[in-house]
């Protein structure tokens, strides 16, 4: 599939995160290299109208297309309290200041409750701009929140990751919210209300290794990235030519690692449908 062709997603957690380029009319397609008008590709879904590739879309973005009408957002306020006073090249709290002000978000993850087709539901999404969308102390706890408002309110919940893992920057503390959240949605599937996991491009690391690969049903969009480890992480370390499309939606699907690969157009109905079989009509 055309997707495959295209280069290797540089995506490294820091500032420097390119998804789409925001300046001028015109956007060449990552893909297939045709010029498109920004304005068709936004009003298209952000899809490539020549070759079906699926750009990135931002979180707020995303629940747009998932909600009826308005929704809730829940502990927008929640900040990092940077607990291992780090400093790479420069110091987290400083990051934190600079991603706040760029994305308007208070850490990577937008978590909010509304109907989707008439059915209540929770629905977390994370931010990919927001420091490679990786999962720290807020994402974590934020996520977990959802988890139970789910469980006292018995509404299904979504999770639509993004990202690139946890965030090295809260070290082990970063670690302990895939537990965390684990634990959570192990409750939850006690309780037999649905949690559907949508993995959009890329979702690797430390979120693919517990929530994004937890859904009753995992759903990916066409020609994500999906995985532990990048591509190149693992031909370095195994000295081997990867197969073509390796650790892509398709690919995934076809391995047993997905239950479905499901276009950005169709995402809405097929959860509905979803959720539909899961509790019954809304
Ligand atoms: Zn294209």
């Amino acid at each position: 599939m055309s997707w495959f062709t295209r280069k290797e997603p540089s995506f490294q957690p820091d500032d420097s995160e390119r998804t789409v380029i925001t300046e001028g009319l015109w956007q060449k397609c990552d893909a297939c290299s045709q010029v498109i008008w920004r304005k068709a590709l936004e009003e298209g879904w952000n899809i490539c109208p020549k070759c079906g590739f699926h750009f990135r879309i931002d979180a707020q973005t995303r629940l747009k297309l998932f909600f009826d009408g308005d929704w809730e957002v829940f502990d927008h306020g929640m900040t990092s309290t940077n607990p291992l006073e780090f400093v790479d090249s420069r110091s987290y709290t400083d990051r934190l200041a600079a991603m706040r002000k760029s994305t308007g978000l208070n850490d990577a993850v937008i978590c909010a409750a509304g109907k989707l087709h008439g059915r209540r539901v929770q629905i977390c999404v994370m931010e990919l701009k927001f420091i490679g969308g990786s999962m720290g102390s807020v994402v974590g706890e934020k996520i977990t929140r959802a988890v139970e408002r789910s469980l006292k309110e018995r509404s299904p919940l979504i999770i639509v990751s993004a990202s690139g893992g946890a965030r090295m920057q809260e070290g082990a503390v970063s670690l302990m919210q895939l537990a965390k959240i684990s634990a959570a949605l192990m409750l939850l599937d006690e309780a037999k209300v649905p949690f559907i996991s949508v993995l959009t491009d890329p979702t690797t690391g430390g979120v693919t290794a517990s929530f994004a690969m937890l859904g009753d049903i995992n759903i990916g969009e066409p020609g994500a990235l999906i995985g532990f480890a990048g591509p190149r992480v693992i031909e370095q370390t195994i000295r081997q030519k990867l197969p073509e499309g390796f650790q892509r939606s398709e690919f995934l699907l076809e391995h047993g690692f997905l239950d479905a690969v499901v276009k950005r157009t169709e995402m809405k109905d097929y959860i509905a449908g979803t959720l539909d079989f899961f509790c019954g009509k809304a």
